[in-house]
């Protein structure tokens, strides 16, 4: 890359799942990359390979601070993503889509940077128009156990229209809907690798409801290439715009794939289902493919199987007594993380 074309470039929660797939991705594309996190839900371990690179700096920062830097771009992806983690402080939740917004817009307004929001299909609530496109306002539940986060993000999404209108500042929303890969925090509590780590172990997968609840799963690496294409998209285009992998499957068949594609003798135990999840959910990505002219590559079964070697790899590396394996919704908060407790804002 000519030095003329290399950017600085702010990824705020960096070391969570996708944060660090995107930083090392914008580093092999020879920028500078600024990783900003809390290690709520991130660790320094996602982004272990990345600590000795010239182009990577890793600074400890609560997006809910103001923070003050200079930098061309901003990916801000700083909040919770699984229901687990982010009802666990839901205030902070909420302060870190609403406050961090705001100090991410503030900043990028000193310094004229581009600024990409990581929302989320939650904006959408529990869906009564399927397949969900980018002019359906949803139906969510304001006051509800999941609102701190799709209220959050709403409110995110709000005030990056506003700071458009009201500053001229350059914004793109990315709808990101459920994307799974390696790096994904083994108690996560999130859907895949709580039945990746219960099939490795031949624990019971736990199905919330009866599993006939869908889903529409997308492989981290093509959500990946499509935050490049979002953030490099033309200057009048901002989205929102649906991210996701539009083949939708329900919990059962999830259930039933990953038992059959890491040979398990797991069986299958349904456990209540938490209030307001959602019944269907499936991207509309007409926008995506013709604005970005993006669509995803990687088919589930492929998808599964590089996220099943990665934490059959992740388990090798660790001692029985170390691994938890996720017993779902209701036990999930005690028995996050193989590094010792639920996880902590820092
Ligand atoms: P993750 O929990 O792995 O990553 C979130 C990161 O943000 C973590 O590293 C965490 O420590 C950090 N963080 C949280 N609060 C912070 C704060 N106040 N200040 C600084 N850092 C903070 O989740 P993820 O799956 O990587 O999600 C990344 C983003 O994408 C989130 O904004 C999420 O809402 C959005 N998203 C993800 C999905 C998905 O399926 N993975 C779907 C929709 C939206
Ligand atoms: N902000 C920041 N970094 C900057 C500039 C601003 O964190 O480089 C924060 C600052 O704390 C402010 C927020 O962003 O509260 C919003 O900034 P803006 O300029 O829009 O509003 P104002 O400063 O007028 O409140
Ligand atoms: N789910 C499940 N078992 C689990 C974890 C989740 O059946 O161990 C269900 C959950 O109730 C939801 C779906 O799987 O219907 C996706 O859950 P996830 O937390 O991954 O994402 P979200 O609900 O935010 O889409």
């Amino acid at each position: 890359m000519k030095e003329a074309d290399c950017k600085r470039i702010l990824v705020t929660g960096g070391a969570g799942f996708l944060g660090s797939h995107l930083c090392e991705y914008l580093l092999r594309q020879g920028h500078d990359v600024l990783c900003v996190d809390n290690f709520y839900t991130g660790s320094k371990h996602n982004i272990s390979n990345l600590l000795a690179h010239p182009r990577f700096e890793l600074m400890r920062h609560d997006v809910t601070f103001p923070l003050y830097v200079e930098v061309d771009e901003i990916y801000n992806l700083a909040c919770p993503a699984s229901p687990v983690h982010y009802q666990n402080d839901p205030v902070q939740t909420t302060k870190t889509s609403v406050h961090g917004a705001i100090n991410m817009l503030g900043l990028a307004k000193r310094v004229k940077a581009k600024i990409l929001q990581a929302s989320t299909s939650e904006v959408y609530g529990d869906p009564q128009v399927h397949p969900q496109t980018e002019h359906y306002w949803g139906h969510v539940n304001p006051i509800g156990i999941r609102s701190c986060y799709d209220e959050g993000k709403r409110c995110a999404e709000t005030l990056f229209m506003d700071y458009r209108r009201q500053h001229n500042l350059h914004v793109k929303i990315a709808r990101i809907f459920n994307t799974y890969g390696p790096r994904m925090h083994p108690n996560d509590g999130r859907v895949v690798s709580n039945f990746i780590m219960q099939a490795l172990s031949n624990a019971p997968l736990t199905i919330y409801g009866d599993g006939s609840q869908t889903r529409s799963f997308c492989y981290v690496d093509d959500l990946i290439a499509a935050f490049d294409k979002l953030m490099n998209s033309p200057d009048g285009f901002c989205g929102p715009v649906n991210l996701g992998n539009p083949t939708e499957h329900t919990m059962l068949e999830l259930a039933e794939r990953v038992i059959a594609l890491s040979n398990s003798r797991s069986s299958i135990v349904f456990k209540p289902l938490p209030s307001d999840d959602p019944v269907r959910r499936k991207p509309d990505i007409s926008l995506a493919r013709s604005v970005l002219e993006w669509e995803p590559r990687v088919s589930l079964d492929e998808g599964l199987q590089r996220t099943i070697d990665y934490f059959k790899g992740m388990r090798a590396g660790l001692d029985d007594e170390d691994v938890d394996v996720p017993a779902g919704f209701t036990t999930g908060m005690q028995e996050q993380g193989l590094h010792g407790g639920s996880p902590s804002p820092a």
